[in-house]
């Protein structure tokens, strides 16, 4: 017994270094996957319930490296968070949501949005604000046609500097959403504070809907009803989860029910499809 127990602390400690040098690999590979072309927004729909027209696409990153594959973003976004890398990656980010935020105008769709997920340390650049500004306008679009969707972490450091900054942006125009509702320290304080209007509820409770957690969504859909927010629930993947959700009057649900995250083009064919039922 004592023998295995050597063995798999050395497999563990191998393990451990070869996931560190794996992430050194990662991080170096990623500086060069924009220029390389090596990068891809998808794009997931969100609809209304309980008509699902979509409203929005959440834009989501995807990276496939010749040297790693297709690697997770929340794995390579958090090595990215590491470095001043991510804020290459997000002015890409948004670049590119923009640009399709405006084909689908140019293409008589309407103006739907287009939510991009905003790390914390994003929010932290001194430029952020007039990051996000040009961005609009050098796709020619409406600021109401972005949303950033930002999660309560943003409010760890800099909190008064992250909400004005915020606040600026929506006077701008630009739509706030807080994503990931109910994990974390989640309260009604960080609610009151952010001047977000719409509330993304977790995954985790969309899963546990149809069992005996299920008040916990019901409830926080009431509580954010009450102070005025539209809700969107994540990860619905079944007809019996949209069913419940809509009996507890969610606004909006997002999830493979609907579509997984598609490329742009798909992502067109989608909103064409959806138009025509
Ligand atoms: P998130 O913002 O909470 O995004 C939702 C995640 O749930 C996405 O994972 C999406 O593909 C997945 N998802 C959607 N519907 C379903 C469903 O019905 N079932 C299941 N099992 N999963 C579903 P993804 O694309 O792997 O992204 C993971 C996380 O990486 C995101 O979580 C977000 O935190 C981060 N991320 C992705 N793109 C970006 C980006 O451009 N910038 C930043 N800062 N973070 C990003
Ligand atoms: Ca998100
Ligand atoms: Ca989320
Ligand atoms: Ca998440």
């Amino acid at each position: 017994a004592k023998e295995s127990g050597k063995n798999s602390w050395r497999f563990y400690k191998k393990s451990m270094q070869q996931d560190a040098c794996e992430n050194m690999s990662i991080q170096h590979n990623l500086r060069y996957a924009i220029e390389r072309g090596e990068l891809a927004l998808h794009y997931q729909p969100i609809v209304s319930l309980p008509d699902r027209d979509i409203i929005s696409f959440e834009a989501l990153l995807r990276w496939t490296s010749p040297e790693h594959g297709a690697v997770p973003p929340d794995r390579f976004i958090k090595l990215a968070e590491q470095s001043d890398l991510i804020h290459l990656l997000g002015r890409w980010v948004l670049r590119e949501a923009c640009k399709f935020a405006r084909t689908m105008t140019d293409l008589g769709l309407g103006q739907i949005s287009v939510s991009v997920n905003i790390s914390p340390c994003q929010l932290e650049a001194r430029d952020f604000v007039s990051l996000v500004r040009r961005s609009i306008e050098t796709a020619a679009i409406q600021p109401s046609q972005l949303e950033l969707e930002v999660t309560e972490n943003v409010l760890i450091h800099s909190m008064e500097d992250s909400i004005r900054k915020l606040q600026e942006l929506k006077v701008y125009g630009v739509r706030l959403s807080l994503d990931d509702f109910g994990v974390g320290y989640s309260s009604l304080t960080y609610l009151k504070n952010l001047p977000v209007k719409k509330l993304k509820i977790d995954k985790s409770f969309i899963d546990k809907i149809l069992s005996d957690d299920a008040q916990f969504a019901g409830a926080i859909i009431h509580m954010a009803h009450s102070l005025g927010l539209v809700v969107v629930a994540e990860g619905v993947e079944t007809e019996q989860q949209a069913a419940e959700l809509f009996k507890y009057r969610c606004d909006y649900i997002q999830g493979y029910l609907l579509s997984r995250p598609v490329p742009w083009e798909q992502a067109i064919d989608l909103l064409i499809a959806f138009r025509r039922e």
